[in-house]
């Protein structure tokens, strides 16, 4: 009789883990997309680093790890962090939104919206989320979030105390409330770049990347705790805004190691393997809404397109 249970139990087991793998969830499922920004991430140092969390997220998705943060259509905002968020989260290139440094002056911002922005232009009534500690996010580039948490950290322990808060608050609102978009930004990596050098080589750097592993850890066991889970089908995606070189990524139009990037798309409906195509940073964006079923308007002027996604069945 045990042994009869036991087997059963396997079948069973087979028999779930064979529809979770095999089903692409369709129409039916509440599409959520949460979109998290690790600054100055390096390809090889996240590669070399320990991370259990982002690693399972890149099985059970596809990914590039020569994603592009510089378009070939316009290369003459500087290899840093605003135009490289802003480029993330408007999904057009400099030369549209406007951003080429990190004093934002000349932003077309207005013009060219957070993509939080363009969702509530298809569904008003969809609740969005943004949580992050490099201030100028909040203060330019962010518009018609429902939450918002915006810290002002400096240095690298002032980033890695508020990345800690970041993914406290988010933690909280991912497995209570029904965001059906959420930014989470991590600031710490770059601050120990800069501190102590972008190279796999060295532990300070890998530690950060390790850290903001163990955040996202935090992040994906709060979704899965949600009590409709089950019904849901979350997007997760993860990108950066540059890489690095000695202490510094300014100016990196030249170099591989700041301008390709990680870009992994991850969830039951993301393709599954390394991705073919060259991908770009303004593809996030593009893939976000094509996830979350808004159709790109002309008029927004996307320069991405949406990658990493399985054709949804009709
Ligand atoms: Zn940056």
């Amino acid at each position: 009789m045990r042994r009869l249970t036991q087997i059963t139990a396997v079948v069973l087991l087979a028999l779930s883990w064979g529809l979770e793998t095999s089903s692409l969830r369709g129409a039916e499922y509440k599409k959520y997309v949460l979109a998290i920004g690790i600054d100055g991430l390096r390809t090889d140092a996240l590669d070399a680093a320990t991370t259990p969390h982002i690693d399972a997220l890149k099985e059970n998705g596809a990914f590039s790890n020569t994603c592009k943060i510089l378009g070939t259509r316009y290369q003459k905002n500087d290899t840093i962090s605003g135009p490289g968020w802003t480029s993330y989260l408007t999904g057009v290139w400099a030369d549209k939104h406007g951003v080429h440094d990190n004093e934002f002056g000349g932003q077309k911002i207005d013009r060219y919206p957070h993509f939080f922005n363009l969702l509530k232009q298809q569904f008003p009534d969809y609740l969005t989320a943004s949580f992050v500690d490099w201030y100028p996010i909040d203060k330019y580039v962010l518009s018609k979030a429902d939450i918002r948490v915006g810290f002002e950290a400096h240095g690298a322990d002032g980033y890695t105390t508020f990345d800690q808060m970041v993914a406290d608050r988010a933690v909280n609102v991912l497995a209570k409330r029904d965001v059906r978009a959420t930014m989470v930004y991590f600031g710490a990596t770059d601050e120990n770049g800069h501190r102590h050098g972008f190279h796999p080589s060295v532990p300070q750097y890998r530690k950060s990347i390790e850290t903001v592993d163990q955040h996202i850890g935090r992040l994906v066991a709060a979704i899965k705790s949600r009590p409709d889970y089950d019904q849901e089908d979350w997007l997760i995606l993860i990108s950066s805004d540059h890489g690095g070189e000695g202490k510094g990524h300014g100016s990196g139009h030249q170099v591989p190691d700041i301008h390709n990037i990680y870009f992994i798309v991850s969830g039951e409906s993301a393709a599954k393997g390394e991705l073919k195509q060259q991908v770009y940073l303004v593809d996030l964006v593009a893939t976000a809404l094509k996830h979350l079923d808004v159709p790109s308007r002309p008029a927004w002027q996307l320069d991405g397109k949406p990658v990493g996604l399985m054709p949804r069945p009709q």
